[in-house]
């Protein structure tokens, strides 16, 4: 197989949380257009459905599943579901993520909660179910979008919840990485830069982007489309011997 082919996702099962926007729609596309089966969950059947479509108009097969990734009950039925009905899971994507602005000092406990909640635990409950079909299988491959703020604080915006999160996220994916190994499951993480999506686009966040790219060394923020080629080589063959990795993708904000 030329080293090109191990690239394509031909017959591969995905999941893709939070699949529905931003990043995560991005990564749904990328993962079709290599040639996997891609089925996207979240919490908002509008814009799931508008993924879809324009996954299947690419000849594979999707579905959207609403799924609340922090719900146990959820994520254990979003993966069943495409176990189910494709017979099998191949690929993981662990995408969904929030986060607030607040001063640590003023942060209510909902809001770490919630944050926590989604990133951390969110991405944990996702890897576990995967897992629990991947593991009989003896193949799969987990990919978690964690963040440079697993490394970085970043600045202006004041977010002690989310780079804890983020740092987790990190972290949990060596661990599941090591559990893991054994049973031919390869986890791995991708840590975006700041990229342009709704998130960011927020009109709180629009006085930051200055500082953002400022901060960026190729000073500019990331095109959703330049984060795909890091989670296809990931989820792929072309990384068999990959695991355990944070694979950051930031224009060079963390090496300053
Ligand atoms: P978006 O807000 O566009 O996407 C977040 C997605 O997660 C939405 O589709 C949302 O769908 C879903 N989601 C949120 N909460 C839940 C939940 N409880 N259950 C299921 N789905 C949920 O943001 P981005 O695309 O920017 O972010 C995607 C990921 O990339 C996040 O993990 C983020 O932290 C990370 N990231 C983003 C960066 C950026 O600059 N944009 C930089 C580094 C990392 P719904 O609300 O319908 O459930």
């Amino acid at each position: 197989m030329s080293v090109l082919d191990r690239f394509r996702l031909d017959g591969r099962r995905a999941l893709v949380t939070g699949g529905g926007t931003g990043i995560g729609k991005g990564l749904a596309q990328a993962l079709a257009e290599a040639g996997a089966d891609v089925a996207v969950c979240g919490r908002t059947a509008a814009t799931l459905d508008v993924t879809v479509a324009e996954i299947e108009s690419r000849g594979v097969r999707s579905k959207a599943i609403h799924a609340d990734v922090t719900s146990a009950d959820d994520v254990r039925a979003a993966v069943q579901a495409v176990a189910d009905d494709w017979g099998g899971l191949d690929i993981a994507v662990n995408n969904a993520g929030i986060t607030t602005w607040v001063d640590a000092v003023d942060m209510p406990e909902d809001d770490w909660d919630r944050v926590l909640d989604t990133n951390l635990k969110g991405v944990f409950l996702c890897s576990q179910e995967a897992a629990r079909v991947m593991i009989p299988q003896g193949r799969g491959a987990i990919v978690n979008v964690a963040s440079i703020s697993a490394q970085i604080i970043n600045r202006p915006q004041q977010q002690a919840h989310y780079s804890a999160s983020k740092a987790g996220v990190v972290h949990l994916t060596r661990a599941l990485a090591a559990e893991w190994a054994e049973h031919g499951v390869r986890v791995n993480a991708v840590s975006p830069g700041y990229t342009r999506t709704e998130m960011v686009n927020a009109p709180h966040m629009i006085p930051a982007r200055p500082i953002w790219t400022r901060d960026t060394p190729m000073g500019r923020m990331a095109e959703i489309e330049e984060i795909q080629g890091a989670v296809v080589f990931l989820a792929s063959d072309a990384a068999a011997f990959v695991t355990g990795h944070d694979l950051v993708v930031d224009g060079g904000v963390t090496a300053w």
